[in-house]
């Protein structure tokens, strides 16, 4: 017979129970173990079940090998935890059934659970050791009885009139008014306690019995805070002994899925100064892999801009208009979320974002986890934070934003290195503006400015992202392509210029005109030495000004203009 079978199943809706069950659900969901191993999160299975229980978790834990992530490891720990504390609670509880069992002379007492997602009772323990399911009742004859107890929380009486003891007794398992399940006792010869007295005593032992499934259950959370709170204390060692923005942001995130019940994790970097930021990590949980930026008008923005601990019990109440990272992004509208800002002497430098597919998944308790997380973290994060910043600044031209001209050398260096390994082709385009001496004298220092900021974004707007595009020099461009042949790079080179000299420069109402000339090359096919790459280039945008200016002369390209 399967456990399914054993259900008392019933076709009536207990609607009220239903409604009130999500509460009862909502609280067994948080002390569930990681779904990796199927422990139920109520004692619910006889010792030998749980023994099977404990032997796979075992196996896994060997299976595991070393290369596994952390995580993983440490979920399986978990996993184990929480078994031996069921094995525990189990045996308390299978204790003090049969205690009901011996005090009403009964072949077994059973504690029934209320199942509100089959609408049907199915026995979660009983008193009769080491058996896979209840031994000595007759589900045909008590099962109606136990579900009309549950129904209609009363104590429910089987057989025996006057001075003859029942055969069978029922009572509710309430949690003030929340049906938790049917506890029954029952002896096809007969109880030894009297109707009034079954009457009487019943409800006390179902309320006894409650007592110890909160107790344990309390039990098992305040175990789990604990562990918990090591694994943060775990995580200082760990964040500090990490000096990478990569490796921190891994870090983090990760600790951050130790210490909650969250199944992705988010490190999101925030400027005050702007009031902008963006997402530096994603665990693979999320939709969208990190680096991205944040819209403004999100849940993750506006929890960054007032500096405000953001938690979300049940997601799917929101609005539907209502985005977490993007706008747009409102897949996530379902279970719980959590947003921690990270602050540094009151200024938010970014934030943790943690959430789980499951409503009421993620705590309150646990989002104060974070909290100490991200205290923890956010120095840490901020030093690093600070030295990429530098690291940035110094290979940017101040003016253009534009890569600078050393930093363009290392990038050539590695581009060339590339071809040697590949065989593609690496392009090269040198632009130059045209007069730009003129312009100067003209409208001054000030206008040549906003002219080399204009044409800088023009050429920047019409490359891909892996290309590199640098100032060269004063009013001198280079642009590498990779992958790019000089015919490729030539036509590109063509759609720069017309792009640049179609619009003027409007600065401080006047209409500058400007244009500039392109050289280009391509290494290997258009120049076959890699020194010689630059010089070609060079060479090229030399032929162009000789040719009047805004034009572009290739190396080994016929005139295009
Ligand atoms: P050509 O068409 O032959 O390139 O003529 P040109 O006037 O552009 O060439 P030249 O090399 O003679 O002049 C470049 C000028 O660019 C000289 C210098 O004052 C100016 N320049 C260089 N860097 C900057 C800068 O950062 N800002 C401004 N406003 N001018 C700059
Ligand atoms: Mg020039
Ligand atoms: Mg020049």
């Amino acid at each position: 017979m399967t456990n399914w079978e054993w259900a008392v199943l019933g076709g009536g809706a207990v609607a009220l129970a239903m409604n009130v069950y999500q509460r009862v659900r909502a609280r067994a969901r948080r002390s569930a173990p990681p779904p990796a191993v199927d422990v139920p999160s109520v004692p619910s299975v006889a010792a030998s079940r749980v023994q099977t229980l404990l032997t796979s978790t075992a196996r896994r834990r060997r299976q595991t090998t070393p290369t596994a992530p952390l995580a993983d490891l440490r979920s399986t720990v978990e996993a184990t935890h929480d078994a031996q504390e069921f094995v525990r609670d189990a045996a308390h509880l299978m204790n003090q059934l049969a205690d009901v069992r011996d005090a009403c002379g009964a072949d077994e007492a059973v504690l029934w659970r209320w199942d509100e997602t089959r609408d049907a009772l199915t026995p979660a323990a009983w008193s009769s050791a080491n058996a896979e399911r209840p031994q000595h009742f007759d589900l045909e004859q008590w099962g109606p009885l136990a579900r009309w107890s549950a129904e209609g929380r009363l104590v429910v009486l089987d057989g025996g009139e006057g001075p003859t003891p029942p055969n069978f007794a029922a009572a509710p398992v309430l949690d003030d008014t929340l049906l938790v399940g049917v506890l029954t006792v029952a002896n096809a010869a007969g109880l030894a306690i009297s109707r009034p007295r079954a009457k009487e005593w019943l409800p006390r032992y179902a309320a006894q019995v409650l007592r110890l499934l909160s107790l344990s259950e309390w039990r098992r959370e305040y175990a789990r805070q604990m562990r918990q709170s090591r694994a943060l204390l775990a995580a200082v060692w760990q964040i500090q002994t990490n000096k990478t923005q990569e490796s921190l942001a891994a870090a983090i995130c990760e600790t951050a899925l130790q210490v909650s019940s969250a199944t992705a994790a988010a490190l999101v970097r925030w400027r005050a100064d702007v009031q902008k930021g963006s997402v530096r990590h994603t665990t693979p949980g999320f939709r969208h892999r990190a680096p991205f930026p944040l819209d403004l008008d999100t849940l993750v923005s506006n929890a960054c801009r007032d500096g405000m601990v953001m938690f979300i019990d049940d997601a799917s109440r929101l609005d539907a208009g209502v985005s977490l990272f993007f706008d747009g992004d409102g897949g996530w509208h379902s279970g719980s979320v959590g947003v921690v800002p990270l602050k540094r002497s009151d200024r938010v430098i970014g934030a943790i974002v943690v959430a789980s597919p499951e409503a009421g998944h993620i705590t309150q308790d646990e989002v104060r986890n974070l909290g100490v997380l991200g205290a923890v973290s956010a120095t840490s994060l901020e030093m690093v934070w600070e030295i990429d910043e530098v690291s940035r600044r110094a290979s940017t031209d101040g003016l253009t934003g534009l890569v600078n001209r050393r930093a363009f050398d290392e990038h050539l260096k590695r581009l060339l290195n590339e071809t040697d390994r590949f065989g593609q082709p690496l392009a090269l385009i040198v632009a130059d503006i045209d007069h730009f001496k003129k312009i100067n004298d003209t409208w001054g220092h000030e206008a040549g400015d906003e002219v080399l900021r204009r044409v800088a974004k023009k050429l920047t707007e019409g490359v891909r992202s892996v290309d590199v595009i640098a100032r060269y020099g004063g009013e001198e461009i280079a642009i590498l392509l990779p992958q790019t042949s000089v015919v490729g790079a030539t036509d590109l080179a063509d759609r720069l210029r017309h792009a640049v000299a179609s619009k003027p420069v409007k600065f401080k109402g006047e209409e500058i005109p400007v244009t500039v000339s392109f050289g280009v090359a391509s290494y290997p096919d258009a120049v076959p030495v890699r020194d010689g790459l630059f010089r070609a280039a060079d060479r090229a945008l030399y032929d162009a000004k000789k040719a009047g200016r805004n034009c572009v002369r290739s190396c080994g390209v016929s005139a295009s203009q």
